[in-house]
């Protein structure tokens, strides 16, 4: 018992200097210094554990690993206790009064190099302990080893400049840390705010963590487990806890990997989309930790904006584990993480849809959404992105879907571009005037029902090195099909064509006869060439500007369709009855293209052509 009696030192120059920064500016979020001290706690009983494996002259050996927590609110204290590896004296002051110990000196040197008040530096390294003074009026650490001869001592400090050592009795072994909480902060004194703060950043540390006797964290950082000792039923109560869900999870994605980072991560995909309810827009909620300890519970950059949906932990070693929310640069780190992660879940997605159509048919009918938000706008994945697409074609089922993979190989060796179709369902596609041009040639045609999927298809613009090209565009050129017999004379359609433009006016911008027309007398495409009549449709529906621009189309008429024929013979018997005729057919092609607006000119010139009959 050489140092029984109380000593007063000075803290070391630097660490005056760390104290000074962590007290003012270090974190703005005071209330991580618990999970500092839990972190250290934890540390401490790792470390008893491991020596408990070599030493059998253990102090205090039967007491249990764990971390107590109690608080005082009438004393205004907050007591932080474990049962781990303790400190004698010496290292009470080599660990707390030097800046001899790891994190803090690296922290100095890099304040030495210039980044001083730097505080997008200064959260980057370890200095836990002392955060404790952003909210201590004083602190006392009653501290006894795990070896058996050593004495208790307590040391002492108000973080101004010196602290003081004293041998103390009846110690347990370990560390118990009692903070005098500044009047102000009195908030670290009750129960709840406590219970809040380490349900938060330390639910899933590896000891017991018991908050004035009850036990706070029951759940296991599962993702640090092998898959094949996982239950079922573990992965669903996990997901419930860490993402406060209700439902269960659908997909779930438990991978490790050493290089480039160490990472562990278990991701979930909900079972249901709560954006496509029309709830608020997902925010980013899969969790980033080191070692169990949270960091950050919704890191904006760890993940692409699309991906959003996921839910569940991240977890790197290789990240400083005294970073902080808001003093999270490292952005590199971040960068690196986020990739490899979108990486593995692209390639997990691309298994999924290969190993389980349908269960991937399910996720995508609920989340395609996010997966077409990506393909159109994350160019670094929109590859791999526009794979995982899916939409009903010409040749599916109703309700059933095809990849764009699968419709290149089904392509003819003279077909050079993806046909796509947008409307509003399968019905009114395959109604419309569009498809049958393409139909007869036996060209294929992808159904998009969703209104982003023009603008995803024309991000997209290629796949496979074939054009994603829009089938009721003006530009589509389609291959000749043999005439079939009764069609109008060449000379009759010239004939016709100028008669048309006379009789509708400024309406039309072109009019011709059409190749792509099998069983209807005529259709419109918007003149445009910008916008489509689906995007029409949409920016009316936004009140766009320009959606209100006089509508002026191109018109095309089939030559061997029986109406066009009789309007061909009218226009000159009956010229008055034929302009009727061809002003009608004008309407009923744009009401196939959804581009009518107003209804009741078509309506009265439809009862006056009834009443001829
Ligand atoms: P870091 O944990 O980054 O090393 P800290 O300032 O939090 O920095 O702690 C300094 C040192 O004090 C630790 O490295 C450890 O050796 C010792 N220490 C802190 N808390 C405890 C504890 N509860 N039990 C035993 N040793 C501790």
């Amino acid at each position: 018992m050489s140092n029984a009696a109380p000593q007063k030192f000075e803290f070391q120059a630097e660490i005056k200097q760390l104290l000074d920064i962590v007290i003012h500016s270090l974190y703005t979020e005071k209330e991580i210094f618990i999970r500092e001290l839990v972190s250290n706690a934890s540390d401490a009983l790792e470390k008893l554990r491991h020596t408990q494996l070599t030493e059998k002259d253990i102090f205090d050996d039967k007491l249990e690993l764990e971390i107590n927590v109690t608080t005082d609110d009438k004393a205004n204290t907050l007591t932080i206790q474990d049962f781990g590896i303790g400190m004698s004296r010496a290292e009470l002051v080599e660990n707390l009064g030097t800046i001899a110990h790891s994190g803090s000196k690296a922290f100095l040197k890099a304040l030495g190099e210039g980044g001083a008040k730097n505080s997008n530096l200064i959260g980057q390294f370890g200095v836990g302990f002392y955060s404790a003074f952003m909210v201590a009026k004083s602190v006392k650490v009653y501290a006894h080893s795990w070896r058996a001869n050593e004495p208790g001592n307590v040391w002492t400090s108000d973080g101004s400049g010196s602290y003081e050592l004293n041998e103390s009795e009846n110690d347990r072994r370990g560390a118990k840390i009692v903070i005098e909480l500044k009047d102000d902060c009195g908030d670290f004194a009750q129960d709840w705010k406590v219970k809040e703060i380490l349900e938060r950043y330390s639910a899933f540390v590896s000891f017991p963590i018991n908050l004035n006797g009850k036990r706070i964290n029951t759940i296991q950082a599962l993702w640090l487990r092998s898959r094949n000792e996982i239950k079922e039923e573990e992965y669903t109560e996990f997901y419930k806890f860490q993402s406060h869900a209700y439902d269960e999870p659908r997909l779930r994605l438990h991978f490790s990997a050493d290089a480039p980072l160490a990472i562990n991560a278990l991701l979930f995909v909900p079972k249901e989309n709560t954006e496509k309810l029309g709830l608020s827009r997902l925010e980013p909620a899969v969790s980033l930790f080191c070692r169990k300890v949270m960091i950050d519970a919704k890191p904006k950059d760890l993940l692409p904006e699309w991906l959003r949906f996921l839910k569940g932990v991240v977890d790197s070693e290789d990240l400083p584990l005294n970073i902080s929310r808001e003093t999270m640069q490292d952005k590199a780190l971040i960068e690196k993480l986020n990739k490899v992660i979108t990486k593995r879940f692209l390639k997990f997605l691309d298994e999924e849809s290969r190993n389980r159509p349908d269960g991937y048919a399910e996720f995508y009918q609920e989340f395609g959404h996010f997966l077409k938000e990506g393909a159109a706008l994350d160019f670094t994945h929109k590859e791999q992105l526009t794979k995982l697409l899916r939409f009903e074609s010409s040749l599916t089922e109703k309700g059933k879907t095809t990849s764009l993979a699968d419709y290149v190989t089904r392509m003819g060796s003279e077909q050079k571009e993806i046909y796509y179709l947008v409307g509003p369902n399968r019905a009114s596609i395959e109604s419309g005037p569009y498809l049958e041009g393409l139909k007869a040639r036996n060209l294929e045609v992808l159904f998009c029902y969703e209104s982003v999927d023009e603008y995803v298809m024309n991000n997209v613009r290629e796949f496979d090195g074939k054009k994603l090209t829009a089938a009721d565009h003006s530009d589509v050129k389609l291959a000749d099909l043999p005439k079939p017999e009764g069609a109008l004379s060449e000379d009759h359609t010239k004939t016709l064509i100028t008669w048309l433009k006379d009789t509708l006016g400024a309406r039309v911008a072109e009019v011709k006869a059409s190749e792509r027309l099998v069983d209807s007398p005529v259709l419109a495409l918007n003149a445009d060439k910008m916008m489509s009549p689906h995007m029409r449709r949409m920016m009316k529906a936004m009140n766009k500007e320009g959606a209100d621009s006089p509508l002026r189309v191109n018109l095309e008429f089939n030559p061997r369709h029986a109406v066009i024929k009789r309007l061909f013979e009218t226009h000159t018997a009956n010229p008055e009855r034929a302009k009727l005729v061809a002003e009608q057919l004008l309407d009923n092609a744009l009401i196939s293209a959804g581009l009518l607006d107003d209804t009741t000119t078509m309506i009265a010139r439809l009862n006056k052509l009834l009443e001829s009959v």
